[in-house]
């Protein structure tokens, strides 16, 4: 088993933040002379990106970590490198350092700025590396990224959650939430755009709290002008400015905090199209209250009535979690009505898996597996039933797609997504990954659309 002397291999596991955070470290890497490659036994270096929000990415992760030993067996150069939001926990740091010592550098989430000097000691003095901070301190700007995507681009424009919702990690994993100035985002973006990107996807835990605090403007600066607030509806205003940027979508949206000045952006902002993920998690406001969620099920159901009464055409999705401890057949079956009545385009389903650490963890009335599995069930068949209903009621119409590419399923075939944020398959006609492509819908199916290109 040889490997080139520079190159590198992550593995990515979880949600778009990690996948961001991923990409930031392959810019990293590439400025340090690497290259990557997608054959991990060929790398020098191996990276794993982990995801500690459900039961089975902790299982998987591990299963990963056998996987490398076996290379480093044979090549005891091969550097193993873990970070993400499993190693902002104890526990977890600990399990490693006793079962898996020959891991050779552990990083967190509050210091991948640092990665580049942890990485050259590793590979410069064959020592092991431990660093984690517990908090995230000042936001690191500037720092490289080697982008998945030449047309679209994820744009983190906040970091952290103050939310703890008592079943979540992520508020001890990623920190206090801390957003990014307004120029820093709208630079970012800029520069994006120049480099033909046409979509971006603004990242939060909950967006609808950003808080940034814009410079002053020089020619006028007073005292009142030196803290100038812009909130997530002002920045998505200061977006759809941005020449050249075709399409802004945002992750994720808590419903306690959408405000009505953003349901008015989706009129006045040509840019932000008819698409919005609300993760509901429940329909029972007892459920939702020991889930710490902070609104109830009418709250949630007039929310989604007003968006759609404003935005044409609104495409809805949303997470939901069965099986939440206390969660009784009755509180099941408020989850099961209200997806009927909001009849969401589609939605993340999550059965519920207990957190260490979390408030949660501690309740004593947890549901039995089986019947959290009878559940999961039951709520994907009402889902997919919806999925496809509106899916269906797509075709006949035209609809403006930005290509992504060819399909994975079938390389006849193009893919991308309406502004909706609808899949949408059609015959390949030459067109590139960055195109945006009028389709006619002719099929659809309960996860996408097809069609053919309309002239
Ligand atoms: N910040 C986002 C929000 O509040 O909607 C979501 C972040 S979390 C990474 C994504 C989803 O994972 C949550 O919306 C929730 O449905 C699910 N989730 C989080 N913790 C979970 C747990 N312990 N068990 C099952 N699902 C969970
Ligand atoms: Fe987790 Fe709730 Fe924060 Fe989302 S809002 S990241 S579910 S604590």
């Amino acid at each position: 088993m040889t490997s080139n002397q520079n190159s590198f291999h992550i593995q990515t596991f979880g949600c778009q933040m990690n996948e961001r955070d991923s990409e930031t470290l392959a810019g990293m890497l590439s400025e340090m002379g690497y290259v990557a490659t997608t054959d991990k036994k060929a790398a020098s270096v191996a990276i794993i990106n982990t995801c500690s929000v459900r039961e089975n990415a902790d299982l998987r992760f591990f299963g990963t970590l056998g996987q490398l030993k076996k290379i480093k067996e044979v090549r005891p150069d091969f550097v193993v490198c873990i970070c993400g939001c499993m190693m902002q926990q104890q526990h977890i740091i600990d399990t490693v350092k006793s079962k898996y010592p020959w891991v050779d550098l552990i990083f967190g989430t509050h210091n991948i700025h640092a990665f580049p000097g942890l990485l050259q000691n590793v590979r410069d003095e064959r020592i092991k590396q431990v660093a984690i901070l517990e908090n995230g301190g000042e936001i690191v700007e500037g720092l490289p990224a080697k982008r998945e995507h030449k047309h679209k681009a994820f744009v983190n424009i906040m970091y952290g959650c103050d939310n703890f919702c008592t079943y979540c990690i992520v508020p001890f994993t990623r920190g206090r939430e801390r957003s990014r100035k307004p120029e820093e985002i709208l630079k970012e973006v800029r520069n994006l755009v120049a480099d033909g990107v046409k979509e971006i996807t603004l990242l939060g835990q909950n967006v609808n709290s950003y808080h940034g605090i814009a410079d002053p403007v020089p020619s006028q600066t007073t005292d009142d002008d030196t803290n100038r607030e812009v909130d997530f509806a002002d920045l998505i205003h200061l977006l759809d400015e941005v020449e050249g940027l075709e399409r802004i979508r945002f992750m994720t949206s808590h419903p306690k905090d959408l405000s009505e000045k953003l349901i008015e952006a989706y009129s006045s902002c040509g840019k932000l199209h008819p698409y919005i993920h609300l993760p509901v998690q429940s329909g029972s406001d007892r459920i939702l209250a020991r889930m710490n969620r902070k609104y109830t099920a009418k709250y949630y159901l007039d929310l989604v009535n007003r968006l759609k009464a404003t935005v044409p055409n609104l495409c809805i999705t949303t997470d939901i979690i069965v099986g939440f401890p206390g969660e009784t057949e009755e509180d099941f079956e408020e989850t099961l009505n209200l997806c009927h009545q909001v009849q969401f385009d589609s939605a993340f389903t999550f059965i519920y898996s207990i957190r260490k650490g979390t408030p949660a963890e501690n309740y004593g009335d947890q549901v039995p597996e089986e019947v959290k599995h009878a559940r999961f069930n039951r709520l994907v068949e009402v889902i997919n039933h919806y999925a496809a209903e509106k899916n269906h009621a797509c075709v006949g119409r035209v609809v403006s797609v930005l290509v992504d590419g060819s399909s994975k399923t079938d390389e006849t075939m193009l893919t991308g997504r309406t502004e909706e944020f609808k899949l949408v398959d059609f015959p390949d006609g030459g067109q590139k990954a960055g195109d945006i492509v009028n389709v006619e819908i002719t099929q659809g199916k309960t996860f996408s659309l097809r069609g053919i290109e309309s002239r």
